[in-house]
């Protein structure tokens, strides 16, 4: 092997030199990518931030403790522009709405819909306004909505009254619904599923994902489904749906009053798409579970620790599920678990839950620092 001086610049063919090649397009969003399978026309004006095509990264950890020859990747979509899989809706029921000529949008939010809503709206001129349950929204999410722009109103109530709230607010004002109620917001997440499949070739042969108001679910089999029906997949996952314990009504069968969980993102009590998750479970021979706000912390500590991946606490409910239920994954199967939001979302749950914390009070002096690093 040659070494080449310092001095001189690496000698390198132009044809070695890396350039954008013509066959290499920038990713376009994904309404542009999918148009052929969504409901938008040349007349619909794209809002987009240029969000989905995010990366599906094998787990190693995770899938060692599956065992069986298992391979689990997550998709990791905390990795959209503000943070959550959330926008892949939002570019669709924004642009829908720019269509129809709205000038103003409303969501009830657990955090994740008001931060994508208020960036695509003000994106599209529109005016944002979002109903928060009070004191329950994640400090990250909270910010953004307001750095956004949007007018955010906290009240004395859950979720689930939020929801009750904006569906009459839009029945009566001139303000267009974003939450999952919109049939857009389904269109624009079911390409996660797509997006999959592009990366495997084929489903997976379990899919796993947090459940709160059960669109997320719904949207995906939505996705396989279509995907099928072109010939893109030869099968369909099993779909797996994980609630947390205080706030699975799944589980109950019926709606849950006080939902209670530190998985703020999933903390909500009658989900808006049960019959459709209800759907998607029984066709995919699927399953819903529960697991508690200690099963999701440790496999958060998991995905941080072991794996370099960090999701918010709903978002761990997928991986947290997974291993809850490990022994029904068949051998050799290969699994996907949704990461639906980033863990930058909620800082305090990270410090609050870590078990590392910080070594305050040391003086900048080598010696001392050294001893409380244990050399
Ligand atoms: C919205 C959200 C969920 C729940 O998705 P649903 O479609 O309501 O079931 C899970 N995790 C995160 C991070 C979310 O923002």
């Amino acid at each position: 092997m040659t070494v080449q001086p310092l001095t001189s610049p690496p000698s390198v063919s132009n044809s070695k030199i890396i350039t954008p090649s013509s066959d290499v397009k920038p990713w376009p969003g994904l309404i542009e990518n999918y148009r052929p399978y969504l409901p938008v026309t040349e007349n619909t004006p794209v809002v987009t931030l240029l969000e989905g095509n995010t990366p599906l990264i094998p787990v190693p950890y995770i899938s060692q403790q599956v065992g069986k020859g298992v391979k689990v990747f997550v998709k990791y979509d905390g990795l959209n522009p503000t943070g959550s899989f959330k926008d892949r809706g939002m570019t669709m029921a924004i642009s829908k709405a720019k269509e129809d000529g709205a000038k103003a949008v409303i969501c009830a939010s657990t955090g994740n819909t008001s931060a994508a809503a208020a960036a695509y709206a003000t994106r599209a001129g529109m005016r944002p306004f979002v109903i928060i349950p009070d004191g329950y929204v994640a400090l990250g999410k909270l910010a953004q909505a307001l750095l956004y722009g949007a007018e955010v109103i906290a009240i004395e109530g859950n979720f689930d009254d939020a929801l009750t709230v904006v569906k009459n607010m839009a029945k009566d004002y001139p303000v267009t619904l974003v939450n999952s109620l919109n049939p857009y917001r389904l269109e624009g997440q079911k390409t996660a599923a797509f997006e999959v499949v592009d990366v495997l070739g084929d489903a997976p042969d379990w899919l796993c994902i947090p459940v709160g108001n059960a669109g997320n679910i719904s949207a995906y089999w939505m996705g396989f489904c279509q995907y099928h029906s072109f010939g893109k997949t030869n099968k369909l996952p099993k779909m797996m749906g994980f609630q947390a314990a205080g706030a699975a009504p799944f589980m109950a069968g019926e709606p849950v009053t006080n939902p209670e969980t530190l998985a703020t993102a999933i903390r909500i009590g009658n989900p808006a798409n049960w019959e459709k998750a209800w759907g998607a479970k029984d066709a995919s021979q699927g399953e819903f579970n529960a697991v508690t706000d200690e099963e999701i912390l440790e496999a958060y500590r998991i995905l941080a620790a072991q794996e370099g991946i960090f999701c918010e606490p709903a978002s761990a409910a997928s991986v947290a599920g997974l291993l809850k239920v490990k022994e029904q994954v068949p051998p050799e199967s290969t699994v996907v678990c949704v990461l639906t939001g980033n863990g930058l979302k909620d800082p305090d749950s990270a410090i609050k839950h870590s078990k590392n914390q910080v070594k305050s009070g040391v003086k900048p002096e080598l010696s001392e620092i050294a001893e409380v690093m244990g050399f």
